[in-house]
């Protein structure tokens, strides 16, 4: 079946998901690439290589068995046609297990199609010419033009409850760290571990309701638990913006962070401890409980959105100097925290959706916004099962780019916080992720941003 631009633009070849398709258009691939697996396919020729169309409809996300030529003009493409669920992204059909119908050269795309998305936005020009070999040497320069931060992590496997139980030691961190050039760690303890788990439709849930004073018990053994893992690792705790600015790739450190305000049990005061006592400067308010702060994306509303407990946590972490973190928190729950709060917002691991599903942690566009419109920082975070590889991971940055701008996105892995598997598995693959950022048209300098100094920002806003 031969696929056409009129019926993409107006969304009616949803009925050809699961078949080979036919769809012929120009390839818009990373900057750096006259080859490429992963790249989109869009109507019209594209004015410049790392363009990237706005609009679900505007073009369709193509994974190639291999890499085919993309700097010859239109290409005639057969596949698989997939209509992506509302979990993939912001595109909404996919080429999967394409190869091209046509000799590399041919360009003969014989009208004008039509697009259906708004304008081109330019994320800039990649520095590496095409095939440069000096590619690795860009990346590495990315990395160390500035801090790098990792922005949501559980390295180590600081946030499973059986190697506390066990007494069994962490994974090592510091040493995947120093490979890869990565600076700075946004290591988060989970205190609702234990009351919660996976459902049979693979939905995380709490199932028991915590006895008092566990999650805060619970809290301290974890703060405890990496601030010896730090030690034992070798690295430095981050309690100030010049802390984080000296750390570099050879001299790494961790910002103590918790998933979720549970380990406050509803007391105000146990912040000001966290902040003294373990150097807490991240705070995520909610995470697979609906507490006391407010609503979260995985279950139903309860309060309408942040509670009046929820803002006064707010405010006493803006006068302590802790970054806010609203991931897992429900739109209406980020609405009123962007109007409480005096400092920018973190929102430290998701993806963009243009329609996320019910219970989804994916965040929409709107979403997105109210975190940038307070200078804030989102995290994109790199699940296979949303990311198959790591150009298209890199590709999912640049959508959240698009549509918040440069200077509000950034890395949050969640390393072994998935629970399924992650094209971002651990830090030695930083160089990769960089490369895969000036592919996507990322300039050298935004590519710094992405890896870091965007977060380095907020954190001197709010510590
Ligand atoms: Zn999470
Ligand atoms: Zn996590």
């Amino acid at each position: 079946m031969r696929i056409e631009w009129t019926d993409i633009a107006a969304g009616r070849v949803d009925t050809a998901a699961g078949t080979v398709v036919e769809v012929t258009g120009f390839p818009v691939a990373a900057a750096a690439d006259r080859r490429a697996a992963c790249f989109l396919l869009v109507p019209e020729n594209p004015c410049c290589p790392g363009h990237v169309p706005a609009g679900a409809l505007a073009a369709v996300e193509v994974f190639a068995d291999s890499p085919v030529p993309v700097r010859m003009g239109a290409l005639r493409l057969t596949g698989e046609w997939h209509v992506g669920s509302d979990e993939t992204g912001a595109w909404r059909y996919c080429l999967r297990g394409a190869r091209t119908l046509d000799p590399p050269g041919w360009s003969g795309i014989g009208r004008r199609g039509l697009i259906a998305g708004g304008p081109l936005m330019c994320l800039g020009a990649s520095a590496c010419d095409p095939g440069d070999p000096k590619r690795a040497a860009a990346a590495r320069a990315a990395i160390e033009a500035g801090v790098t931060v990792d922005i949501h992590s559980h390295a180590g496997g600081i946030a499973s409850d059986d190697r506390l139980a066990l007494g069994t030691g962490f994974s090592p961190i510091a040493a995947p760290m120093r490979a890869g050039g990565m600076g700075a760690v946004c290591l988060a303890m989970v205190a609702d571990g234990g009351t919660i788990r996976t459902t049979p439709d693979g939905r995380i849930r709490p199932f028991r309701d915590p006895a008092p004073g566990e999650l805060r018990d619970r809290g301290a053994r974890k703060f405890d638990a990496i601030l010896r893992l730090v030690r034992n690792e070798g690295l430095r705790v981050i309690a100030t913006a010049a802390d984080l600015r000296a750390t570099r790739p050879g001299s790494p450190g961790v910002i103590v962070a918790s998933e979720g305000a549970d380990f406050l049990e509803g007391r105000i005061d146990a912040l000001d401890e966290a902040w003294r006592r373990w150097t807490l400067r991240h705070l995520q308010l909610t995470h697979y409980r609906v507490n006391p702060l407010g609503d979260i994306q995985t279950e139903a509303p309860v309060h309408g959105g942040l509670t009046d407990f929820g803002a006064a946590v707010i405010r006493r972490c803006d006068t302590l100097g802790i970054v806010v973190d609203v991931a897992h928190g429900t739109t209406e729950l980020v609405r009123r925290a962007a109007a409480v709060t005096s400092k920018p917002l973190v929102l430290s691991h998701t993806s963009l959706s243009e329609r996320p599903g019910p219970f989804s942690r994916l965040i929409s566009p709107a979403h997105a916004k109210l975190v940038a419109d307070t200078g804030g920082v989102i995290g994109i975070w790199p699940p296979a099962g949303i990311f198959p590889s790591m150009a298209a991971f890199a590709m999912g940055i640049a959508r959240m780019a698009r549509v918040v701008g440069v200077d509000h996105v950034a890395l949050g892995s969640d390393i072994r916080g998935l629970t399924g598997g992650s094209v971002f598995p651990d830090y030695d693959r930083l160089p990769a992720l960089a490369e895969a950022l000036l592919d996507a048209g990322f300039s050298p300098d935004d590519t710094a941003k992405v890896l870091g100094g965007n977060y380095a920002r907020v954190f001197a806003a709010s510590v």
